[in-house]
Parts: C-alpha cells; structure tokens; sequence
C-alpha cells in the first residue's frame, strides 16, 4: 500500500531530509499557494508536495515515492492540467530554472521547470530564438512533450521535433540522457507522449535564426465575421511557410481588465506571425486588411522578443476548459457550419474559439520521428470556455472536417483525461502503451493525460 495519512508525516520528514528543496504537507502554510497553477479548473489533492530544487532532488522523490507505489504528478506553472492528481506525490518544478544558450551549434540547454519567456530572452542575445507558443508564460517542458504548436510552426515545425536530447527521471528512479542514439524509445516516447514517462529536468533543442519578425493582430468588429471568416480561410491557402496566422472568434466579459474595444462583444482576432520584411508582410495580409472594416491592427515589425503581443494571451491565473479538433480541411461550409456555431447571434458561451493554420514544416515528419502525429491536419480547431456543463458543441459541430484527432496541449479540464488516445493514431498509441508498460508498469505517472501501460503481443 501507498498513502494513507498515517504514513505520510514520518514519510514526508524522511523524503524532507534527502531534498535540497522543501516538502509540503496539506495544512502547511504554504501548501495551498504551491499548487495554485494558471488554469484553476483542476484542483489537485496530493498527499505530499517535493518542491524540488534540482535533478538530484527529482530523482530522490520519484525513487521515494516509486518505493511505496505512490502516483507521482507534476506540475510547473498548471497553464496545462488534466487529470487532478489525487493523493500521491506531486512534484514541483517551478524552482527548476535555468538555460543556456550554445550560440555555436544554435541549441538550448532548458531546465525542468523553465518558461519560455526565459528562453526567448537568452536566445536572443544571439539572435536566435526558440519555437515558443503564443504565451510565454507556459513552461517549456510541458509545452514541447506535448509537441508544442508555435508561432513559427509552418516554417520550423513543432517544438519537439528540435528536440535533441531529453533528460529524465524514469519511475524506478534512474536518471537517463535520451537521444536519437541512446534510450532510443523514451526518446521518440517523450517527445508527444506528455508527462507519461517520468519527470523531465532538462531539454536540449535546436534555435532557429530569427531576430526579428513582422506580426501582431487585426481586430474586426464580430458583424464583419462572415467576411473576415471567408476571407481568411481562402487567403491561408495562398501563403507562403514563412508566414503562420491563426483566427478566433473572442467573446470576452465586460470587465476593465480587458481592454474596452473587446468588453463585452464579439470580435474577429487575426494574429500573424511573417518572417520577412514589413513591406512584404503588408502586401501579403492586403486581403484580411480588406475584408472588412477593422477596429485595430497592430501589425508591425517587432523583435522577436516581444512575441507574446501577437496572441495576447491571458496572464492571469482563472478557470477554464479547453477542448480541441484537428481538422483535415476547411472549405466554405466549414466556415458557414463555424459562423452558425460561434458567429454573430450564436448561442455560443466559448471566450475564444481558434483555428490554427498548420501544413508547411508541421505536416511533415520529423528528421528523428517522434510520437507527434497530425502531419495530415491542415488546421488545429480549438475552444476555451468557463466551466460550465455544456457539451463542446463547437468542436462537436466541427466533426465532419476533423481529422478524429486531438491536440493534447489544446485540451485542459478533468473532463478531457478521457480524451487522450484521440490524441494519437492507433499505431502510434499502441507504441506509447507499450513503451509504458516497460518504462513505467504501475502507471504512477498517471495524473495527466494518461497512456495506460499496454505490453505489446509481440
Ligand atoms: C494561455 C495558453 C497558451 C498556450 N499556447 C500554446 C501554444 O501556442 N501551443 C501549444 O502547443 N500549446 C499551448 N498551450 C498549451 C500548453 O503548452 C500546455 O498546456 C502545456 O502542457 C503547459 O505546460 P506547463 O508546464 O506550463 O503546465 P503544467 O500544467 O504545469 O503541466 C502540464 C503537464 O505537463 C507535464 N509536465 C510539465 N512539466 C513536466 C516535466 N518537467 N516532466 C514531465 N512532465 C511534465 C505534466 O504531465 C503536467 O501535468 C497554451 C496554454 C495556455 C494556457
């Protein structure tokens, strides 16, 4: 047997002891505080937290709790919670900070808990910059398990699929360096399986050249949605891998945090990311300029460094559910069906709902295959929503299009740890479970979007 109350105060002073980092017990002052992550719909009840300070710490807590078959969770910044963990350990990472920067052979040396915020400011001292999100507020190691859909996606693919090395701490304890030569199965595991395998202390990836890039959003008032949806969806068929741009349909409150031209109404945000020159990028967005009267465009050149301002995410910690669809194509009953789902007049509650153009660099596989499907998705729909109890109709309204899969890092809630073999092709899946089945048996990392360990017949 594993936890149990009556064996986690002696237990806890005993792991406290081998740690450089802190313990927590629920009760302690600041236990609650520990597990406050960014999306507040999960609420985790682990027995004990390990605020671990390094790798030597994570290896000691997996081995401590892999001794009493204690679940083992781990969360750095909770942008991206599934299954809440129940009972177990759960392992803090968000003291784990660090990168280095190798300007030589352009790659990235990134600790367990580090935000990509961090990354993009160290790389670009050498003009060089990694292949973050739209918020570089989320952490790094969970973004890029996850595959990792960036700014920069159709022209430099997913994140993990730069991945050059993975260290981990597997559930027996052991620290591992993975690579495309060494422990060859966690290494294609890790990169797409999440957190299923153990508990990653550092990545090394590779940084791509760019300094500088031309983006930002429009901004169309929601009675222009019709157009603007059209218009968009048959301009991203005429652009070049150099350019990544995506579309939501915002429905945000009428609150002061949220600046007064998005209070409480629809609005149309284009988001563009054009590594070019600014009079190449203002030829090429000439058609989404045009279609339709626009409220604000940002679109400028920038530095890299100032990324974040294309998406415009959220910074502050609040609850939601986030559901997701790949989907194989969009053609004008797609967006027809989308307008009807979401559009003016809709009976729609989602906040944003967003489609992602891929193709370019992420529909193609990877020079060191990984376990990221969805090359043959040509956009990635998702929604986010406050709780509430509502089916996703939005993304359910969009089956006919869809691939039958779905992007895993598009998808936090509880409700959505069933979801997870979506996330996959059977092949694929079937490869995870079994790689599982070797590397962790007991399932004990299973609070997360979980590949239940599955032997092969082979
Ligand atoms: C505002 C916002 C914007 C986003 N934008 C993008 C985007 O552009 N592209 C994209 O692909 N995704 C995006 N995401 C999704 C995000 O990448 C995932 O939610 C990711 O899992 C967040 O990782 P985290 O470590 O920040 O979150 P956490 O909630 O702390 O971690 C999520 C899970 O990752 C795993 N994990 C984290 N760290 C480790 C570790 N060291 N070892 C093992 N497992 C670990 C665990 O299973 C954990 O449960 C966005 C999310 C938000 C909220």
């Amino acid at each position: 047997m594993t936890t149990g109350k009556s064996i986690v105060q002696p237990a806890a002073a005993e792991l406290s002891e081998r740690l450089s980092g802190r313990v927590l017990l629920p009760g302690d002052d600041d236990f609650a505080q520990e597990l406050d992550g960014f999306n507040q719909i999960t609420e985790h009840s682990p027995d004990l937290i390990a605020v671990v300070a390094g790798a030597e710490d994570v290896r000691e807590a997996v081995a401590f709790a892999a001794a009493r078959m204690m679940p083992i969770s781990v969360q750095a910044t909770g942008h991206g919670p599934s299954t809440a963990a129940d009972g177990g350990l759960l392992i803090s990472t968000r003291l784990m900070r660090g990168v280095s920067i190798d300007p030589a052979t352009r790659t990235a040396r990134v600790e367990g808990g580090t935000q990509w915020f961090e990354v993009v400011e160290a790389a670009a001292e050498h003009g060089l910059a990694p292949l973050n999100g739209s918020s570089p507020l989320t952490g790094v190691i969970g973004y890029t398990l996850g595959g990792g859909l960036g700014l920069m996606a159709r022209k430099y693919g997913y994140a993990a699929d730069r991945v050059t090395a993975v260290e981990i701490v597997t559930p027996d304890g052991r620290s591992h360096r993975a690579t495309a030569d060494q422990d060859t199965d966690l290494f294609w595991a890790a990169r797409g399986g999440k957190g299923n395998f153990g508990v990653v202390t550092a990545l090394e990836f590779g940084l791509v050249p760019v300094s500088q890039l031309y983006g930002g959003g429009l901004f169309f008032a929601g009675e222009a949605a019709a157009e603007v949806l059209h218009a968009w969806r048959e301009w991203t068929a005429t652009v070049p891998e150099d350019l990544t741009s995506s579309l939501a349909l915002l429905r945000l409150p009428d609150v002061e945090a949220i600046p007064p031209f998005l209070r409480g109404r629809l609005t149309v945000h284009i988001r563009i990311a054009y590594l070019g020159s600014a009079e190449d990028g203002n030829k090429l967005v000439e058609p989404l300029r045009a279609a339709g009267p626009l409220v604000v465009d940002t679109l400028a050149d920038m530095p890299y460094t100032r990324c974040g301002e294309i998406h415009n995410d959220p910074t502050e910690p609040i609850p939601y559910n986030e559901r997701s669809m790949m989907l194989r194509e969009l053609d004008e009953a797609a967006m027809d069906t989308l307008l009807t789902l979401a559009g003016p007049g809709a009976d729609c509650i989602d906040l944003a709902v967003e489609l992602r153009q891929l193709g370019g660099a992420v529909g193609r596989p990877p020079e060191v295959p990984n376990a990221v499907d969805h090359r043959d998705a040509a956009f990635a729909l998702s929604t986010l929503s406050l709780p509430d109890n509502r089916p996703p109709l939005v993304v359910d309204g969009m089956a006919a299009w869809g691939t039958g899969r779905r992007y895993l890092n598009f998808l936090a809630s509880p409700d959505t740890a069933d979801l997870t073999e979506s996330g996959y092709e059977p092949a694929t899946f079937a490869r995870l479970a079994d790689i599982k089945a070797q590397v962790d048996p007991d399932n004990l990392f299973r609070f997360n979007h979980n590949i239940v360990p599955r032997p092969s017949q082979a």
